[in-house]
């Protein structure tokens, strides 16, 4: 009698829990056929109205290939990269071997190279890195002309680089030493020199303010820059130690601050930062 009365009592749970997930079951249901019925009518929509429904989406629109299709594009003139401050890094090399000087009283001495961009910075104005930057857009515009890529093989040189590449009295003034001149050659179109001089002074169809330009024995020169080539068969220092004739670029005028560019002893000796 006492198990019929338990299994009574145990009954009634057994009913409310049925009814608890029925019923919980039963919203499942309705609650999947009201998805159903939303998903359905947009469907119907999306079937019966596709004209209106396809208007709300724009169709992308195709980029020109003569723009930049990526943000970094930029970075790069056809195949090569963009000129920047960086190449013109001093060259200085600690594994170079020590230059032996030898004085006209017979007197030697050995200098070492500078360390290059482990031993010091280019030089500083206003706090940051400079290189005059006519010669940046120059060298870029002649890679955008030429499509073949610039080689700088002198940009800015340290004191110590300087002397150690060509002890020479004349060379101690040389606006090298303040990122003011490049030494370049163009990959590919090494044997053609005259080519680059002339797209070099092309930049300047549009800037009448700055020509015409005077020319003299392998040098063109205009107010804001002058080209000097230098012949395959030339005397030349140790960063320009490679078959080619080469060109230089010097700059003359600073159109930014509107001033001729003199050799500056300060800015050449003092103004950038050294490594201890
Ligand atoms: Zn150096």
């Amino acid at each position: 009698m006492k198990q019929l009365k338990k299994m009574k009592n145990y009954s009634h749970i057994f009913l409310l829990l049925f009814s608890l997930l029925s019923g919980c079951l039963g919203l499942e249901k309705s609650e999947s056929k009201k998805l159903k019925r939303e998903n359905l009518t947009f469907k119907l929509i999306k079937n019966r109205k596709k004209e209106a429904h396809t208007l709300m989406i724009p169709p992308p629109k195709l980029l020109s290939l003569s723009k930049n299709r990526y943000p970094w594009d930029h970075k790069y003139i056809h195949n090569h990269p963009r000129i920047t401050k960086e190449y013109f890094r001093c060259k200085g090399n600690l594994l170079n071997p020590f230059l032996r000087i030898e004085s006209t009283s017979h007197q030697v001495t050995y200098q070492i190279d500078c360390g290059g961009i482990h031993s010091h910075s280019l030089p500083i104005r206003e706090g940051k890195e400079f290189i005059y930057p006519i010669l940046i857009n120059l060298l870029n515009f002649v890679q955008e002309k030429s499509k073949h890529r610039v080689i700088i093989t002198s940009g800015h040189r340290c004191p110590i680089h300087n002397s150690y590449i060509d002890p020479s009295k004349k060379n101690r003034l040389s606006k090298h030493l303040m990122g003011a001149i490049v030494d370049f050659y163009v990959e590919k179109m090494e044997q053609n020199p005259l080519a680059i001089v002339a797209i070099l002074k092309s930049y300047y169809d549009h800037t009448p303010f700055f020509l015409p330009f005077r020319e003299t024995a392998n040098k063109w020169k205009n107010k804001e820059i002058t080209i000097t080539l230098h012949e395959s068969d030339q005397d030349r220092n140790k960063d320009n130690d490679h078959p080619y004739p080469y060109l230089s670029i010097e700059v003359n005028y600073h159109r930014e601050i509107k001033r001729f560019v003199p050799f500056s002893w300060q800015k050449a000796y003092q103004n950038f930062y050294r490594n201890s």
